[in-house]
């Protein structure tokens, strides 16, 4: 388990438990996989029995956490973007005509758990109206709700937002925490480099098929900046075809770069030589750094792979 988890399992379990937890750190740190692990911990029937250690949250059955892992609890909510919308909206949370929605439900007493709990992933993305109502209710605490937020920059948030929360901050591993939960040992050093220390990104790996994934798509990069024009418009129409794919995409040309710079895990990179290496992780970064759409994303995409060098 996380130390952050460990930290706030001390927290819930002393005599006040804060109603507002803000959960902050990098992508893939295990954010979002803790505040479901938490909201189960704050649920859960059996976080008093002498051996829940042993039986872990993961595999904790009672009805608390299956209800949870199952995505049916009816005291628990998930709030997060919605794909075709660029902020978390209001419709997401209240509907004033017809009396529901989250902010109205919340209200009430939990009525199968101990708590009402509302998860706000990437919380950075609520608009205003949404803000403001969290805000509302945060300023009038209820004592069976329970807000998560996560967030990568918290600096986007309401300061009000954040001045009511318990900070919580996430970091990269150390490589003693990575070690313990890489399960492949055998490949345990380059999973290792592949997961930069993040822990979403272990767990992930410690799946085979995405272990080789990951390993054939860098080989893939490495012969794609060799490959003619066509080869390399072909490689970004594949990549665009989902859309999820392209946060993936981006991590890998990141460790492509990482591995070439620290010469690390030859095999994987290949003989490429690129001459300006600083020029080509400056559009990788503003690549990264946009929000944009598809259109000039492309172009984007495709600059940054026929102008390497
Ligand atoms: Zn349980």
């Amino acid at each position: 388990m996380l130390k952050e988890f460990e930290l706030l399992k001390k927290i819930s379990t002393s005599s006040s438990c804060p109603h507002a937890f803000l959960f902050v750190g990098p992508t893939d740190v295990g954010k979002f996989e803790t505040a479901i692990n938490f909201a189960k911990f704050l649920n859960c029937e059996n976080r008093e029995v002498e051996n829940w250690r042993k039986i872990g949250l993961e595999k904790c059955d009672c009805e608390q956490c299956i209800a949870i892992d199952k995505g049916i609890h009816p005291d628990f909510y998930i709030i997060e973007k919605q794909e075709d919308k660029k902020e978390i909206v209001d419709s997401q949370i209240i509907n004033k005509d017809k009396k529901e929605g989250i902010i109205y439900k919340i209200n009430n007493n939990p009525i199968f758990g101990k708590y009402n709990i509302v998860i706000i992933k990437n919380a950075e993305l609520m608009n205003k109206t949404v803000s403001n109502t969290i805000l509302k209710n945060l300023e009038e605490p209820k004592n069976n709700t329970i807000f998560i937020l996560t967030t990568t920059n918290k600096k986007n948030i309401l300061e009000t937002i954040v001045s009511r929360c318990m900070i919580v901050e996430f970091s990269l591993l150390n490589k003693k925490e990575a070690y313990e939960l890489i399960e492949n040992k055998n490949n345990k050093e380059l999973i290792l480099d592949l997961s930069s220390l993040k822990y979403k990104k272990i767990k992930e790996l410690n799946n085979i098929d995405v272990f080789n994934k990951y390993v054939v798509d860098i080989k893939d990069f490495s012969k794609i900046l060799k490959a003619k024009d066509f080869e390399k418009i072909a490689y970004i129409n594949r990549i665009l075809e989902n859309k999820e794919n392209l946060n993936y995409f981006i991590y890998i040309w990141e460790l492509f770069f990482d591995f070439y710079l620290l010469k690390k895990n030859i095999d994987l990179i290949g003989d490429v030589k690129l001459l300006n290496i600083g020029e080509n992780m400056k559009k990788l970064y503003n690549i990264k750094n946009a929000v944009m759409g598809n259109y000039i994303l492309k172009l984007g995409l495709i600059n940054f792979l026929l102008e390497m060098n």
